[in-house]
């Protein structure tokens, strides 16, 4: 499979793939760099996937994108999300608005999106008492709290949408798919299958070069690494010749990825009961031990930091391999006696 662009524009924001297919690189403020949207050739306009975070850069590289392919807004007949997380859905609302389209995503994606950005939203100071249970100290768990905040214009306006679930099929590009429900990285995450290519749209759940985030989200009572793990599983039966990713480059080896990503969870969870094996310690105390105290400048970067370590944690505990108690309203893990 080629894999060669046809070609790119001046800024190399967006490649020409197989099938007239263009992958869209669209800048997010994170150290992610940017976020794939594509947008697929239909009989009558074009299917835009994931439109990416909502920020001046993002807008002004799409009117510049738009423009070099001679497509208008208004060719934009339909908008499908993958899932819910700011840097794939925050400007579906407003490519909505300007091209009229429907959007899609799945009901319990939606769910998430409303528990986050409504007005009277109470995530904020929900996962700040979760990060309280778990020793991280106050200063930065306002930090946090202010960091999230700043999200809720990067999503802004949102869009109406409409429901697509997992065992469905739709017709993109001229072929079937078939919706696979992805949990773990986002509960309600789907992916997008067509056996006839072995093409599969894979969002977040399995990334080139980068290790989705694996977070606890508070009020959700699962075990996101163990769903995430079973996920790839799942995955795996896929015959892909070509993964057409939320970030960085579209590749082939499907299924050597997901080895790989496995093997990551395999080593982080030994390291962590080596760890605990030294000394119990909270999940902060963890989190800052795996990752180093420099994240404390990177509100952004510690609470995925400190999520995912609370995801392992946790993973951990309903294996039986550690315990925790619960002293002064923290959560101290050690390892389970043997
Ligand atoms: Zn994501
Ligand atoms: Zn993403």
């Amino acid at each position: 499979m080629t894999m060669k662009a046809q070609f790119e524009d001046e800024s190399n924001r967006t490649v020409v793939l197989e099938k007239g297919w263009i992958q869209v690189k669209v800048p997010v403020p994170f150290s992610l760099k940017w976020v794939n949207s594509y947008l697929i050739p239909e009989t009558e306009g074009y299917t835009l996937i994931d439109p990416g975070l909502r920020t001046d850069a993002a807008i002004r590289m799409w009117d510049e994108s738009l423009r070099t392919h001679r497509i208008q807004w208004t060719d934009i007949t339909r908008i499908i999300l993958t899932h819910q997380h700011p840097d794939h859905y925050g400007l579906a609302g407003y490519v909505q608005e300007k091209s009229g389209a429907k959007v899609y995503l799945s009901r319990r994606s939606h769910a998430y999106a409303i528990r986050l950005w409504s007005e009277n939203s109470t995530f904020a100071e929900e996962l700040q008492n979760l990060y309280a249970e778990h020793g991280m100290p106050a200063e930065l768990r306002a930090a946090i709290g202010a960091n999230l905040s700043t999200f809720t214009a990067m999503v802004s306006p949102q869009p109406e949408v409409t429901y697509m679930q997992a065992g469905d099929s739709m017709e993109i590009g001229g072929t079937s798919w078939k919706l696979i429900d992805a949990p773990g990285h986002a509960n309600g995450q789907l992916c997008f299958y067509n056996s006839e290519r072995g093409w599969m749209l894979c969002g977040d759940q399995v990334l080139p070069r980068i290790t989705p985030n694996i977070s606890v989200v508070p009020g959700e009572s699962g075990d996101p690494l163990a769903v995430f793990l079973n996920s790839l599983d799942e995955l795996r039966q896929y015959k892909v010749t070509l993964a057409l990713p939320g970030h960085r480059d579209p590749f082939t080896d499907f299924a050597g990825r997901i080895t790989e990503l496995q093997e990551h969870h395999e080593r982080r969870l030994l390291r962590m009961r080596e760890l605990l094996a030294e000394e119990p310690r909270t999940a902060f105390a963890m989190c800052e031990t795996l990752f180093g105290s420099r994240l404390r400048g990177n509100a952004h970067n510690l609470r995925f930091a400190m999520s995912e370590t609370i995801a392992h944690l946790v993973y951990l505990e309903r294996k039986g391999f550690i315990s925790s108690t619960l002293s002064d309203g923290v959560f101290h893990f050690a390892l389970s006696a043997v």
